[in-house]
């Protein structure tokens, strides 16, 4: 780690001596889904832009704000007391115009305003889909992944995904003991419309029974065996983690389940729980890694689009339009890690 750190300041010290008197402005915004992190990052963009000597200007409301112009210059306070919230303090939006070419029109222009050459954004696929969609505009778009859902395949981690996992871990462990008490079986239906990382880490690190993911048709003989088979070893609980994305409906397999084994079965849905909350240790680093990184490739002056990810521990950043072409696939390993534990 120390390493790859020395590595990166050499490289912007490198650049400084060119660049020294180029002033940079820089904006950034979250957009999208909201995921614990978000702040951090933000409060890492400010900090380091601001340490180079940037203006720093803060979009609020992501592409919506963009196009209204809520634009505003940040101070080193303006992040302070941040780090440890959960959401966004910039807010985050979801925008049908942005995706228009009169939209980002306007967004160009309110850019252009203020002199923004460098866009920092903070969000999901989506969000970093639209950063791309500015490619060309002689914007430089920085790609920060942050998204509970992990599904940005070019990166090993997004920011949120380790808290909202966390934070559904402890779920587990409250159904869990109301679930061995009452002797039932529990489906847990977590967030994952696509993607089912949120349900497959939840449920190997919770010691789930079986785990459900949309990647993956339901076996519903297997779900219903596991269930019979942990009674007649004497389980006195049976938990099942779901992702929302699953073809099956939960209480339709509530139904069946029962219909099959006689056994009670019941709903927890964490929701939007999921979502909020402080970040852990672990999204806190990413966050504030790879955004010191999106601004040290800004500091380096040279105009790209990148996305920012992390593999193997390292921070890196490739081409943006690259990276959103990477497939996502479940790792087999995974799979088969949880069938074997869950005999
Ligand atoms: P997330 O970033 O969490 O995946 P969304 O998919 O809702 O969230 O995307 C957030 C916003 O990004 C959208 O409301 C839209 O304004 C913008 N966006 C998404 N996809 C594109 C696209 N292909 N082109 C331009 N803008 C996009």
């Amino acid at each position: 780690m120390c390493w790859v750190v020395q590595e990166r300041y050499k490289y912007v010290d490198k650049m400084e001596n060119n660049e020294m008197n180029k002033k940079i402005r820089l904006g950034v915004l979250t957009s999208g889904g909201d995921a614990p992190g978000m702040n951090a990052a933000i409060r890492a963009v400010v900090r380091s832009g601001i340490y180079y000597g940037a203006e720093v200007y803060g979009i609020r409301n992501g592409y919506a704000g963009l196009i209204d112009g809520k634009i505003e210059l940040m101070k080193a306070s303006s992040v302070s007391d941040v780090l440890h919230r959960g959401g966004t303090i910039l807010q985050t939006a979801r925008s049908r115009q942005f995706m228009t070419d009169e939209g980002r029109k306007y967004a160009l222009k309110n850019l252009e305003r203020h002199g923004i050459d460098n866009l920092v954004v903070i969000g999901g696929d989506g969000s970093l889909r639209g950063g791309m969609s500015l490619a060309g505009e002689g914007i430089n778009v920085m790609g920060i992944p942050c998204t509970i859902d992990n599904d940005l395949p070019y990166t090993e981690r997004t920011i949120g995904f380790d808290t909202a996992v966390n934070t559904v871990l402890s779920a587990i462990s409250n159904v869990r003991d109301t679930s061995s008490s009452h002797e039932r079986v529990t489906i847990i239906e977590v967030m994952g419309r696509k993607c089912g990382n949120i349900a497959m880490w939840a449920g190997i690190a919770g010691g789930a029974e079986s785990i459900l993911i949309p990647e993956q048709p339901v076996n519903l003989e297997e779900v219903c065996e596991n269930v019979t088979q942990g009674r007649r070893r004497g389980k006195l609980h049976n938990l099942i983690i779901k992702a929302e994305g699953v073809e099956l409906d939960s209480r339709q397999l509530a139904e069946l389940i029962c219909n099959k084994t006689g056994m009670e079965v019941r709903i927890v849905v964490p929701g939007y729980i999921q979502r909020g909350g402080c970040p852990t240790a672990n999204d806190r680093m990413l966050a504030s890694d790879m955004a010191l990184y999106a601004v040290d490739l800004i500091k380096s002056g040279k105009k790209r689009m990148q996305a920012i990810g992390i593999s193997g521990g390292k921070v890196f950043g490739q081409s943006l339009e690259k990276a959103l072409m990477v497939k996502r696939n479940m790792n087999n390993d995974y799979i088969r890690l949880a069938k074997i534990l869950s005999i």
